[in-house]
């Protein structure tokens, strides 16, 4: 894929990530799957290199870049066939909101252990029956003496079990107006009353999901992010950066795919020339090659504006991106195994596993069908019908 709107430091950048890629590969993913481990030496060797933490702030161990940087990494990476997916979650939303609106401590505390990857940080909004609507959540913050008590439940949270903790989205009560407001929390592993409890999916991840409960866990005045009257700013600030490598994710595994199905429709010969000569097989090739190209065009505007600053268009356009790449990616990996013939699915060519995979992109961090009624409300000023 060519790339436009990039410099040539992020032209350096994505051929290194690619290249630590290849070295590693679909079969070490593959490999770490089967074993019920963790891509952990990939995540090290690119914690090393600052891949990691090139969004996060130079003082503290980053490379003083933005999303538009992590991203590339990301992409990079899974259109090698390993992408890292607590990457979303560790330096883009976590390490994000932190950097922002952290207090000094909090900040010197984790970002140069997020940065050199020796520390993880899982991200839990979901809960199960609020889904996609988090006004709806009702894990809730009180206060007693200078502690925090926080009580409730989540779901689908990714990675807890590896995180060292996990910046939980709670409600605290207002003092002045008695409703509640969000509060982002950072909850250890370990700490008295966290359970977590491994959902069975049917997705082929290193990385698992939890649904967790929180009973009564006693949490010190440090664990609350930032300040507390400006949760829902902090809150916003960290799920732009969620969707732009969201949306980074999806693309990299879309071209992960074409590309198996390139190489294969230019060797495999039923006829007298490859199938890649049908039509039928290379124009739907072409389209997903096209989506997944627009797809990152627009990952890239997010991604500038939110490094801009500009947090209201880079909400509109994180939103845009991460649907323009969860259609190419579903669109792309669904193409490429149909090109495979039977060969589409079977374990040694590993693509079907894909088709649940690349559903995730559709559905999280917010699914397509909310991303529709955001921009049917907030950009085209259409009723609202919930
Ligand atoms: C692999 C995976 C990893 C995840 N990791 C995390 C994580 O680390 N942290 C975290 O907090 N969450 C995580 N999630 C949760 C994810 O963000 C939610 O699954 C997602 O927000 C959708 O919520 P839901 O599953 O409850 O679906 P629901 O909200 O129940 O929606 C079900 C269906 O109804 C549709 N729908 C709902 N409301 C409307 C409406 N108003 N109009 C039209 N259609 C509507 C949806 O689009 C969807 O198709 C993860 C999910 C998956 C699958």
């Amino acid at each position: 894929m060519t790339t436009v709107l990039e410099t040539d430091e992020h032209k350096a950048l994505r051929a290194a990530v690619a290249a630590l890629g290849t070295r590693y590969g679909r079969e070490y993913l593959t490999k770490v799957i089967a074993a019920g481990a963790h891509p952990d030496e990939l995540w090290s060797e690119a914690a090393k290199l600052g891949y990691l933490g090139v969004n996060l702030p130079e003082e503290y161990g980053g490379g003083g870049g933005g999303i538009a940087e992590l991203s590339i990494v990301l992409e990079e990476l899974g259109a090698a066939g390993c992408p890292l997916l607590m990457m979303v979650v560790s330096p883009a939303i976590c390490g994000t909101v932190i950097a922002r609106f952290g207090t000094a401590d909090q900040k010197q505390e984790w970002l140069p252990a997020l940065a050199d990857g020796t520390r993880t940080m899982a991200f839990g909004i979901t809960e199960p029956d609020a889904g996609s609507n988090s006004h709806r959540i009702t894990t809730t913050a009180r206060r007693d003496g200078t502690d925090w008590i926080l009580t409730g439940r989540k779901v689908f949270i990714s990675g807890v079990d590896i995180a060292d903790a996990t910046l939980i989205v709670g409600r605290a009560e207002d003092a002045r107006t008695g409703k509640l407001k969000p509060c982002l929390f950072i909850v250890p592993r370990d700490a008295p009353g966290f359970e977590r409890r491994q959902i069975d999916m049917e997705l082929h991840g290193a990385e698992k999901q939890f649904e967790l409960t929180l009973d009564d866990v006693r949490l010190p005045a440090e664990a609350l992010v930032g300040d507390e009257d400006a949760g829902l700013l902090q809150l916003f600030a960290g799920l732009n950066p969620e969707r732009i490598m969201t949306a980074a994710f999806a693309i990299g595994m879309g071209r992960y795919a074409l590309s198996r199905a390139i190489t294969y429709a230019r060797e495999r010969t039923v006829w007298r020339d490859p199938i890649g000569a049908h039509q039928a097989i290379a124009h739907p090739l072409a389209q997903a090659h096209i989506d997944l190209e627009l797809a990152r065009l627009m990952m890239q505007k997010a991604a500038f504006l939110y490094d801009s600053g500009d947090d209201a268009g880079a909400g509109e356009a994180a939103n845009m991106a991460k649907y323009a790449a969860g259609e190419a990616c579903v669109k792309a990996v669904d193409q490429s195994v149909h090109t495979l013939g039977g060969n589409g699915l079977t374990g040694e060519f590993g693509l079907a596993s894909l088709i649940t995979a690349s559903r995730v992109a559709r559905i999280a961090p917010v699914s397509r069908e909310m991303i529709l009624n955001y921009v049917s409300h907030q950009t085209l000023g259409l009723p609202k019908s919930y």
